[in-house]
């Protein structure tokens, strides 16, 4: 079956596209295929981006958030603020699949995972605690820049999307949030409609970059919604972030990224500021993309 999956960022996305494709070719479904090559990120210890070993919170403690959703029928699955238990999009799944609910919460959500067989687990490795001194010695110096280049963000997310013919997609993401965070802090990555949406009559769109900005911006539902009125897969990312740039003047302070995945397979992508990458993979043919801020337009 037409297969296309697409994972945001350089490093991490790598990663998780080509463990997604290898769940694909084993005769994976598209939800095993994201959760599979979202996980295998999360483990993996030397990747910051997601999971074990990425970015704490301002007091050293890793906090993350996931979410999975279904366009068959919009069913969704998310944690967020989960600590000790990786991978957090597995955890994300059972929400799906074995309740009733979207989302679960911080101790709570972490306490349903080693319910359903996780294994608790520090997830600061000796090179997160490191990045962690380094902060709290010189805030400022590791304190986000603003505007970040290709080289100098590669992201704290990965967010994909998987499509597959003739008219169904999934939509998911994981990350541990910004770095340094205040505790508790939640982004978009979670959040449905927010960081996250897929309705097979439509198509699938998610986020990553400034969440707090892509949330309020309610980006991935927008992004669909945009497809929904018949705008191809990259007008309706544009117009997403254009919009962004227009009504949130803050979304130009750092990258604001939407990612759309029609249900007919067209996908497109679109980043407020900085260059952001994108890996595509149609069918194990896989393409590195790297798409231009559309705030330079505006001077
Ligand atoms: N969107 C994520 C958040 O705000 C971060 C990222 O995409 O890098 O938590």
């Amino acid at each position: 079956m037409s297969t296309t999956l697409l994972a945001t960022w350089k490093e991490p996305g790598k990663v998780a596209i080509e463990a997604a494709w290898a769940k694909r070719a084993t005769g994976g479904s598209l939800l095993d295929c994201l959760e599979q090559g979202l996980a295998v990120a999360e483990l993996d210890p030397t990747l910051m981006a997601i999971g074990l070993g990425s970015l704490p919170n301002r007091d050293g403690e890793i906090e993350l958030d996931a979410a999975i959703m279904d366009g068959t029928d919009l069913n969704a699955g998310a944690v967020c603020a989960l600590r000790g238990v990786v991978p957090a999009i597995s955890v994300a799944r059972k929400v799906l699949e074995e309740t009733p609910h979207v989302m679960l919460a911080g101790e709570q959500a972490r306490r349903f995972a080693l319910q359903r067989g996780f294994t608790p687990q520090n997830l600061m490795t000796p090179q997160a605690i490191e990045a962690y001194e380094n902060w709290k010695r010189e805030p400022a110096k590791y304190e986000r820049k603003y505007v970040h280049s290709l080289e100098e963000h590669y992201g704290d997310t990965i967010t994909m999307l998987g499509w597959e013919a003739p008219r169904h997609v999934i939509a998911a993401s994981a990350t541990s949030g910004l770095g340094w965070k205040t505790p508790g802090r939640v982004g978009d990555s979670p959040i449905v409609g927010a960081g996250v949406y897929a309705d097979d009559e439509i198509g699938a769109a998610g986020a990553t970059g400034w969440g707090e900005e892509l949330w309020k911006a309610a980006a991935s539902f927008r992004t669909v919604e945009a497809m929904r009125r018949g705008l191809d897969a990259q007008a309706a990312c544009e117009e997403t972030v254009r919009h962004m740039i227009r009504r949130q003047p803050r979304s130009t302070w750092m990258p604001c990224v939407v990612l759309a995945l029609r249900a007919d397979g067209d996908f497109g992508a679109a980043t407020s500021v900085g260059e952001f990458p994108l890996w595509v993979c149609r069918d194990g043919a896989m393409e590195f993309r790297s798409y231009p801020g559309l705030a330079a337009e505006y001077g």
